[in-house]
């Protein structure tokens, strides 16, 4: 018999540059392109088969993570990863024993190691882990801040093409103006709101009182991160419910945020990756918590990571790649608000072809 030789996983990176459609701005800023970085993990079965699984980086910014630093660490994984991709436990336990923070590098490790064991599974991830496809709510579609008009437009533009659920980013002085322009322009769609700290809580209470007329359901990081009293103070005196998203990155934030806030957003360039992702849905869900799934500026390699979770979502705000200019990658597709978890390998994702003049 012929022994069995187990190669290491090796992984490569490299820049992945996002431009962006037009000018996407919050309350902190704005921006026209992402700087992303891909991974690729390879590995070759003891039958001489070569495998390849695909993750994707977002650095973020508001934690500290720059492209540099995302590849810095990634030269370190390399070193980290064995000759098992199944043992998924064992080397991102590895990777966050060397590194506390990082989690863009981390996640991109997590999903290419998902995207690989799915394929030598055969199965697509959310189908190994035994979830159910047809499960999971309709993605929102983000609008960036702008004009009232121009928000009003566009609002109009998404509802007409059937997105049934719209987030808008707020957090300046013309906060109501926007949002009755977007209420006006299409009366029937859901609305959430997203201020990503921009408000003191006093400033919280009185604008979420004024924009309660507008119908909308939750409201995503009122105040700064830090300021959990902040958020408990605002939440016993409003009516709309409270999301965490910049102030819960992991499951250990989840402790502090129990009765300050209704729900929490998950990313997994917060967390760092699929493989937290879960461990942060059960300790929400066992806090009674809602949980909802985001994302930052990043291709549909990264959404379809991200979309394998939809089944155990109550909200999902996966449209960061709808934002793109041209998207590298086709994965999960999303029509009319509803993601299509497909049967493709792994995370389902191939790389687009782009034509270039020559
Ligand atoms: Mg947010």
């Amino acid at each position: 018999m012929l022994p069995c030789i187990m190669t290491d996983i090796t992984l490569t990176h490299e820049p992945l540059d996002l431009p962006l459609s037009g000018v996407w701005r919050i309350s902190r800023g704005s921006r026209t392109r992402a700087e992303n970085v891909l991974v690729r993990l390879s590995w070759v079965d003891a039958d001489g088969h070569a495998w390849e699984g695909q993750g994707e980086a977002a650095p973020y910014g508001y934690y500290g993570e720059l492209r540099g630093t995302v590849t810095a660490c990634l030269d370190e994984f390399a070193t980290l990863l064995g000759n098992d991709p199944f043992a998924i436990e064992a080397i991102l336990g590895r990777i966050e024993a060397r590194v506390r923070h990082n989690t863009g590098a981390k996640a991109a490790v997590d999903m290419a190691l998902h995207d690989l064991w799915g394929k030598i599974l055969g199965r697509p991830v959310w189908q190994a882990w035994g979830l159910d496809a047809s499960q999971g709510p309709v993605t929102s579609y983000s609008i960036g801040i702008d004009t009232p008009e121009a928000m009003g437009n566009r609002a109009r533009a998404l509802a007409e093409a059937g997105w049934p659920l719209i987030k808008l980013k707020v957090g300046t002085r013309d906060d109501i103006r926007c949002v009755s322009a977007v209420r006006e322009a299409a009366p029937s769609v859901r609305l959430i709101i997203d201020a990503n700290g921009a408000w003191t809580p006093r400033e919280a209470i009185s604008r979420l009182s004024e924009l309660a007329q507008f119908g909308i359901e939750f409201c995503e990081q009122p105040c700064s991160s830090t300021d959990v009293a902040g958020l408990r103070f605002i939440r016993e005196r409003s009516d709309i419910a409270l999301v965490a998203d910049e102030s819960c990155a992991t499951e250990e934030d989840i402790a502090a945020l129990v009765g300050a806030v209704d729900g929490i957003n998950i990313k997994l360039m917060k967390c760092g990756g699929l493989r937290r992702a879960r461990r942060l849905i059960e300790v929400a869900r066992a806090n009674h918590l809602r949980v909802m799934c985001g994302c930052l500026i990043e291709s549909s390699l990264a959404i379809s990571a991200a979309a394998q979770l939809l089944p155990l979502l109550d909200y999902a705000d996966l449209d960061g790649n709808l934002l793109l200019a041209s998207d590298p990658f086709s994965g999960v597709t999303a029509s009319h608000g509803r993601i299509v978890l497909g049967n493709g390998h792994g995370l389902g994702v191939t790389p687009r072809t782009i034509h270039t003049e020559a």
